[in-house]
Order: C-alpha cells, then structure tokens, then sequence
C-alpha cells in the first residue's frame, strides 16, 4: 500500500477518493482529493508537480498593496480618537478583532509567516507594533522596508529558535503539504508561552451543501481541508495547546460557491479580474449570506476559522 492512501494527519486509511476541479482560475483540470474516514479532513491525494502554474501573477495574493510606513504619529492620531476615517476604522478593526483575544504587547515580536510582499506588517507596523517581520518563500526578492521592517524569502527552518511572541499564518496552513512538520518548526520558533494564530477554511456546513462546488476547496492550492479534529492531532503532537477557535466565515462561502455550481470560475479568463458577488446576486441576496454566515459561525458550522495556538 503506498501512502498516498493514507490520511496525513491521523493515518488512517483514506479511501472514497473524487475528483475537484480548478475553478477559480477557470482551468478546470481535474485533482484528486479524499475525506478522511477518522479525522474528517479533506486531502489532495497527489501535490502538483509544478503548483507555481496554479499561482499567476494576477492571484490575489500578489496585488496587495503595501502602505506607505509611519511611525508613532499616525499611530497617535488614530487612537486620539478624532477624525479617522473609515478607511483605517475597518483596517485597523480587521487588524486589532484577530489579536485581541492573546493581549499582545506592541513592542512583542511578531512573524507574519507566508505574508506575501509583507502588506499587514506593515499595516500593523502603522498601528504601532514595531517588532514585525514576515517571510515568505515564493516571494521575487527580500523586501526591506523603514524602520526595520523586512520581508525575507526563507524557510521557517532559518530563523532563529526560541524568539518569537506571536507567528501568524493568515490562509498559509492549508497551502503547507507537510503540516506537521511546519507546525513543528514553528514551535521551536516560539518563546515559552508563546502564541500561534492559523487562519484556515474548514470542513463544514458549506462543504455538506456544495460538495465538489464549495469554494473552499480550491484544488489544487489547497493541499488540506482541515477540521477541528485534525488540528486538535496537529497541535497536540506538535506541543501546542488549542485555547480557542472563533469563526470567521462570510456569505463568500455562498455567493462563490453558487457560481462554481453554476460552472463560472472566480476569475474572468478575459480581463482576469476577480469576479464580485455583485455582478451575480442582488444587494439583499448577498446580505442574506452574510447574515447566515454570521449564523453558522455562531454555531460553529462556518467554513473558516481562526485557531488560537500556544505554545505548551
Ligand atoms: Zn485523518
């Protein structure tokens, strides 16, 4: 038996495999996924060869935008309390609602690990952490920005051990083929005590009504569906502790997969813009997906989840 017939997780015995297609570029290449038996998560039964080809460089990921940096000024205003407007209102609520449950301090060492060219340390380095760096390894070059902040194209195994506060992988883990082993390193880069935030879709309510369409699934980027079966084998053979997972699923989960179902992928092949939910649904049809979002995350069915590591 050769063990791509194995869970990589709990290795149990997968069996019932079928077939996903590429859709948000709108390839429509067939990949190979199975569920898990045992711990219920959804794999990718072979990891593409050459998965570069599945990231052009119109993916999402590679058209953030970096802020311009700023050091305690810009800061201070925010938090007077007068005149900011709603755009930093909602960047800094997106920033501060993931990093308030662990009270960390601004001055406490923060990675951002798979960050891209770096676009939220540096947003969070304008909100005042001034301890922030980020690595990724498919980036072009290294960035370097002011103030120390600094991007670098390594693996976590090149960082230094023992010296971290808080790593954070923003929808990172699911794209990791060997999740044992990056959870492992990051335990090593971690102080005593020290915190892991894993941002991940996860198996449920989503994927039992849309099955092969739920958006989710994104085959072949993303290696693992995960769920909080096998996160809690993860961590625990890792030497994390789970303190807490909140829900953070949106009506994407609807709206997107509604359009795979109706075979329209999530780029346009022409202008290869990201299609919206508005150019599909009404303004009250989408509202309702947001609204049983909110319903399913409050019952822990949403389809994405933040986990709250720390360092046992
Ligand atoms: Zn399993």
């Amino acid at each position: 038996m050769s063990d791509t017939n194995i869970c990589k997780v709990c290795s149990a015995k997968l069996s019932n495999t079928f077939k996903i297609k590429e859709m948000m570029l709108g390839l429509r290449e067939d990949f190979e996924y199975a569920q898990c038996s045992e711990c219920r998560t959804i794999q990718i039964i072979n990891v593409p060869v050459t998965i570069e080809k599945y990231y052009p460089d119109y993916y999402y990921s590679f058209k953030q935008v970096i802020p311009k940096l700023s050091p305690l000024p810009f800061f201070k205003k925010l938090f007077n309390g007068y005149r900011i407007k709603k755009k930093y209102r909602k960047e800094r609520y997106e920033i501060f609602r993931h990093l308030k449950p662990l009270m960390i301090r601004p001055s406490q060492k923060i990675l951002d690990i798979g960050c891209g060219r770096g676009a939220l340390i540096c947003q969070m380095f304008n909100y005042g952490f001034t301890n922030v760096e980020g690595i990724d390894k498919y980036i072009d070059k290294e960035y370097n920005y002011n103030y120390g902040v600094n991007v670098y194209k390594k693996d976590l195994s090149e960082l230094k051990a023992n010296s971290y506060d808080l790593l954070m992988m923003h929808h990172v883990f699911e794209h990791m083929d060997n999740p044992y082993e990056e959870l492992a390193k990051c335990n090593k880069l971690l102080k005593q005590k020290g915190h892991l935030i894993i941002r991940i879709p996860v198996v449920a309510k989503a994927w039992e009504i849309y099955q092969q369409d739920w958006i989710q699934l994104d085959a072949p980027r993303h290696f693992f569906l995960h769920t909080t079966e096998s996160m809690r084998l993860l961590a625990e053979k890792t030497g994390f502790s789970i303190d807490n997972i909140v829900y953070d699923s949106n009506g994407f989960q609807f709206w997107g997969s509604e359009l795979y179902k109706r075979d329209i992928g999530l780029v346009d092949e022409n202008t290869k813009e990201y299609r919206r939910g508005e150019d599909f649904f009404s303004d009250k049809e989408l509202n309702a997906f947001d609204l049983k979002a909110e319903e399913l995350n409050r019952t822990g069915q949403g389809d994405q989840a933040i986990f709250y590591l720390s360092k046992k």
